[in-house]
């Protein structure tokens, strides 16, 4: 008898738990299923380290407004990339468990499937704005449920880094004829495109850019903009800041919630993981747009040029980055998402070209 109530009991918390977090982690106290306010504590695993404070400080941001919303009863704990999970293995982990939450940038997961480029940036893609606008309101997250679904996640935008920089070089590219043979550190799609203009493309982690920069083992590198930028230090080895970073013209970030996990929330929680999800993804654009103008008079300061890439290595650069986006178009879905971003782009180039390009290149530079 005893022994059949412990068991009965065992069973009731371990589908209390499943209900209420998924995989694991809550704190159920016991309650029954049905509870709308329980007490639920999930782990996050985010790709980046403490250092990016802007990128990684969206998942805190998001972790402390989701406790406000209730009342402290929806704890979330933020690991820095590497210590409860390695920072390009964040989708598997909330894929699979581990975790109930991820905090990342899609691109690093094409591996898995190339059309994740699309939650996060292509080259010559939609800048922040215009990714907004396709995400929430031009059926962008419809198209990214189905590609999250296959992973059994549920994603939120989680952040943009605005446009970036184009990189760090040692001496100035005046051609496009100039940049073949250089060696740059570049990752993902913008590597591939810079491979096929002639660049030799090095794969190096965020910590050993800076001394391969200094000995010119690499020619030049990119990282993100001037904030991230300068903590690393690249203005006092490389002299040439290049703009723009035409292969994350709006690099979003995204919240992973592990499906079996989020189905297992009650409806007010689930608000409020989309609120704070809405509002860390706000929050990390508005403090690039706040932090990046300082920086960027420091780095000037500093003695670096700013220059613009040539109109060749531009449109070469577009070129082959049309050509790349077409290669994956056999997959059906990847050419369903593919074909909505494209569209999407092309129709809102007329507006964005008009009020915003016309008042943008009188403003920014009336008092210079
Ligand atoms: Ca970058």
């Amino acid at each position: 008898m005893q022994r059949r109530d412990f068991v009965k009991k065992a069973a009731v918390g371990a589908v209390a738990g499943a209900v209420l977090a998924g995989c694991g982690g809550a704190e159920t106290n016991g309650a029954p299923a049905v509870q709308t306010h329980p007490n639920v504590r999930w782990r996050l695993a985010s790709s980046f380290p403490r250092s990016l404070d802007t990128i990684f400080g969206a998942a805190e941001v998001f972790a402390e407004r989701l406790s406000s919303l209730t009342e402290g009863r929806f704890q979330l704990r933020v690991y820095p990339a590497g210590e409860m999970v390695p920072g390009l293995e964040v989708l598997g982990a909330v894929q699979n468990g581990t975790v109930q939450m991820g905090h990342s940038a899609s691109y690093y997961f094409t591996g898995k499937n190339p059309a994740l480029a699309f939650d996060c940036s292509v080259p010559f893609g939609l800048n922040a704005r215009q990714y907004n606008a396709w995400m929430y309101h031009g059926g962008g997250m419809d198209l990214m449920r189905e590609l999250f679904a296959g992973f059994d996640v549920v994603n939120f935008p989680g952040g943009n880094t605005g446009t970036q920089m184009g990189g760090w070089f040692r001496r100035p590219v005046a051609s496009l004829a100039e940049l073949r043979g250089m060696k740059m550190r570049i990752p993902g799609l913008g590597g591939r495109v810079m491979n096929e203009l002639g660049v030799t493309v090095q794969v190096i982690a965020g910590g050993e850019i800076y001394p391969a920069l200094e000995r010119g083992v690499i020619d030049a590198a990119e990282w993100v903009g001037p904030y991230d930028d300068y903590k690393l230090g690249f203005h006092q080895i490389a002299k040439n800041y290049y703009y723009p970073g035409w292969w994350e013209p709006g690099a979003a970030l995204t919240f992973y919630v592990n499906r079996r996990a989020w189905e297992g929330l009650p409806e007010m929680y689930r608000q409020a993981v989309e609120v704070a999800a809405r509002e860390a993804h706000t929050d990390m654009l508005a403090r690039y747009d706040a932090l990046n103008p300082g920086a960027l008079q420091k780095i000037e300061a500093a003695g670096v040029t700013l220059r613009a890439f040539p109109d060749d290595v531009m449109r070469a650069a577009y070129a082959a980055s049309q050509d790349l986006l077409e290669q994956d178009r056999t997959d059906p879905l990847y050419d369903r998402i593919y074909v909505a971003y494209r569209d999407w782009q092309r129709a809102s180039e007329r507006w964005f070209g008009t009020a915003e390009r016309a008042y943008a290149d009188f403003a920014y530079s009336v008092q210079s």
